[in-house]
């Protein structure tokens, strides 16, 4: 058995007899909570935009941590669904500062108690810094780790998160860390924007999002984007584009 099967299977154990992860909690933020607001916005690819998922095949995408075809699936409606345990799927290709767009669906019906099991994903830039994203739509979590929130570190300016299985948009502006060798000259900034609306306005990152700890910056070259796999209630993703922009 691999470790990450193994982690995984821990994970999965911890899923469904409710475990906390007391470790994880002095860096949770309660308040204040984030303003519900109502929103609605999707956006067809521009012409010069690299189409990472258009639901037909994961020709540009592998498994995270065997570099295999992706063991997600695919669905009749052009959308594909998380496959617990499988692993996070990453780009062939490596990036530096993009613009990137994607779609996505929480799932309907049930809901774990656990707030954090409710179709935790997550759109992690350069394999590092991940833009939450969770049902957060009458879900309440700690704010920094709420649907928008650059995980643990910013959370969103508001909520405009749609209801369970409704499709919502992320549209991501993302600006690469420089290094010097292993020195950082600029931080990584963020802005998003979901369902059209602003709710991180250009947020300097403190490092890698990270569960436990404080996070810090390694240095490193462009890197590939991933999808998170995280044990947790179905997810899918459609409609996935990105365009490389200058730092
Ligand atoms: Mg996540």
């Amino acid at each position: 058995m691999s470790i990450y099967k193994l982690v995984s299977g821990i994970l999965l154990i911890n899923f469904f007899l409710g475990f906390s992860q007391d470790e994880s909690t002095p860096t949770e933020i309660w308040s204040p909570v984030p303003t519900k607001i109502n929103a609605n916005n999707f956006t067809k690819a521009p012409s010069d935009a690299i189409i990472l998922f258009d639901g037909k095949d994961f020709s540009n995408w592998v498994s995270q941590y065997s570099n295999e075809t992706p063991k997600w699936k695919i669905n009749s409606d052009g959308s594909m669904s998380v496959v617990n345990g499988t692993g996070g799927i990453k780009t062939r290709e490596s990036f530096g500062s993009v613009q990137l767009h994607v779609e996505w669906k929480t799932s309907e019906g049930i809901r774990n108690k656990k707030p954090q099991y409710n179709s935790n994903s997550g759109v992690f830039l350069q394999q590092q810094y991940e833009l939450q994203i969770l049902d957060s739509y009458q879900n309440p979590t700690y704010v920094n780790g709420q649907a928008g929130s650059i995980y643990k570190q910013h959370a969103p300016l508001v909520n405009s998160s749609k209801k369970p299985g409704e499709w919502q948009s992320y549209d991501i502006i993302f600006n690469a860390p420089v290094f010097d060798k292993k020195k950082l000259i600029k931080p990584a900034f963020f802005t998003v924007f979901q369902n059209g609306v602003l709710i991180q306005n250009h947020v300097k990152v403190q490092g890698a999002t990270t569960n436990v700890g404080l996070p810090k910056y390694n240095s490193h070259q462009n890197m590939p984007l991933v999808l998170q796999d995280h044990p947790s209630l179905p997810l899918s993703f459609r409609n996935i584009w990105i365009r490389k922009i200058d730092n």
